[in-house]
């Protein structure tokens, strides 16, 4: 009985392990296209979430979209018509590569002298 109960806790301790790498949730982009414009409503959210500065990520898009971006107020305006699932995507990539942790998938990172530092497990990557 005393091992069951410990393999229970185990498993347990395993389920709650698992949860804390999953509990991370890509943002959704919310956008409209005006014009010859695309706008994306909740960029100061998405900014927030992923925990990244605001130049950051207008960088990152700028250069994946091949097009400038500016802000405004909280909102970001690409000088381009971008579907919704393509900056969707751009953001998935933008996550793999600037938030999550290398090595333990943590999204408790930060930025310095463009090294990403893992503030769960420690592992630095110098980002490219
Ligand atoms: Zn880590």
């Amino acid at each position: 009985m005393e091992d069951y109960l410990k393999l229970l806790d185990e498993a347990y301790r395993e389920i709650k392990k698992s949860e804390v790498k999953t509990r991370f949730k890509i943002p959704i982009i919310k956008s409209r296209v005006i014009k010859n414009k695309t706008i994306v409503e909740n960029f100061f959210e998405i900014v927030t979430t992923l925990r990244r500065e605001e130049g950051f990520l207008i960088k990152f898009f700028s250069k994946e979209l091949g097009a400038p971006i500016s802000l405004n107020g909280t909102k970001m305006i690409i000088n381009k018509i971008v579907k919704e699932e393509v900056l969707q995507e751009k953001l998935k990539k933008f996550v793999e590569e600037m938030v999550l942790c290398k090595v333990c998938r943590n999204p408790d990172t930060k930025i310095e002298n463009n090294t990403m530092i893992c503030e769960a497990c420690g592992a630095t990557n110098v980002l490219v």
